[in-house]
């Protein structure tokens, strides 16, 4: 029997830890250095050499049916789990089992720059969110050389996260435009920002929103899908949605818990 991509994207979760500790011995390895930048496209390096990391583990497990491919092109996506033996056509996805998502947040960085902005109707199929929470780490106690190394990790299906940031999103204020209520007043309908999350005020959050939302000094607010952000609510009523993904599904828990023991901002909403 073929894998099925709720199969693949267990394996994917399994070997994510092991892929996470040999691409720290790689980097611990190879990229010593003194300094250490910040914003220097280094959080790209380490999704991408996740990736690459997670195919050589698979192989070594012996899971020959899938691998890991690096999307080319300007997708949300960053990876597809194709079949090994099976043509892929990343246009029509054909020989793809899932996609997904990598995100890298540095922990020294004060505002966790890693953003999960697709609205729930352009999730297709099976996919998986990665983050990857990294820091330049000395390679030694007292040395002043560093290396960058990921210290925590989380891996789970989208949805859920999806979810959980749009009930938030709606608990401060904010609103998904409605077929028929455009602020552009669009003629179509539904129109193309049916969707489309706009906040409290009622400026736009992306980019695609309505043009008549856009915000005074800037195109979009960006703060929609913000992982650390998109955990900001208002009242006791907003922990209470926390609480309550928390309670009744695994990875919205397992992704509130990840960010709950890095971030203080989080975790001081969630119960002991
Ligand atoms: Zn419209």
């Amino acid at each position: 029997m073929p894998l099925t991509p709720e199969q693949a994207a267990d394996l994917i979760s399994e070997h994510t830890v092991r892929a996470c500790e040999a691409l720290n011995e790689f980097t611990f390895e190879v990229l010593q250095t003194r300094g250490g930048r910040i914003g220097s496209g280094m959080g790209g390096v380490i999704e991408a050499l996740w990736g690459f990391h997670l195919n050589a583990v698979l192989r070594k497990a012996g899971i020959d049916e899938i691998e890991i491919a690096w999307i080319y092109g300007h997708e949300y996506n960053d990876f597809a789990c194709v079949r090994r033996d099976a043509e892929w056509n990343p246009e029509t996805r054909e020989g793809e089992l899932l996609r997904i998502e990598a995100k890298s947040m540095v922990a020294a960085a004060e505002e966790a720059k890693a953003h999960f902005d697709r609205l729930e109707r352009e999730l297709k199929g099976m996919e998986l969110l990665a983050v990857f929470l990294w820091n330049w780490s000395p390679v030694q106690e007292g040395r002043a050389t560093v290396y960058p190394r990921i210290l925590d990790q989380f891996i789970g299906p989208v949805l859920p996260i999806a979810h959980l940031r749009d009930a938030l999103h709606i608990q401060r204020g904010g609103l998904f435009v409605q077929p028929g209520a455009c602020p552009d007043g669009c003629e179509e309908n539904p129109c193309r920002h049916v969707g489309e999350p706009l906040n409290a005020k009622g400026n736009r959050e992306r980019r695609t929103g309505p043009e008549r939302a856009r915000g005074q000094k800037v195109s979009h607010q960006a703060n929609f899908g913000g992982l650390l952000r998109m955990f900001g609510s208002r009242g006791v009523n907003g922990r209470r949605i926390l609480l309550q993904h928390l309670h009744e599904n695994g990875t919205a828990a397992a992704f509130i818990e990840f960010m709950g023991r890095n971030f203080h901002r989080v975790g001081r909403q969630l119960p002991d």
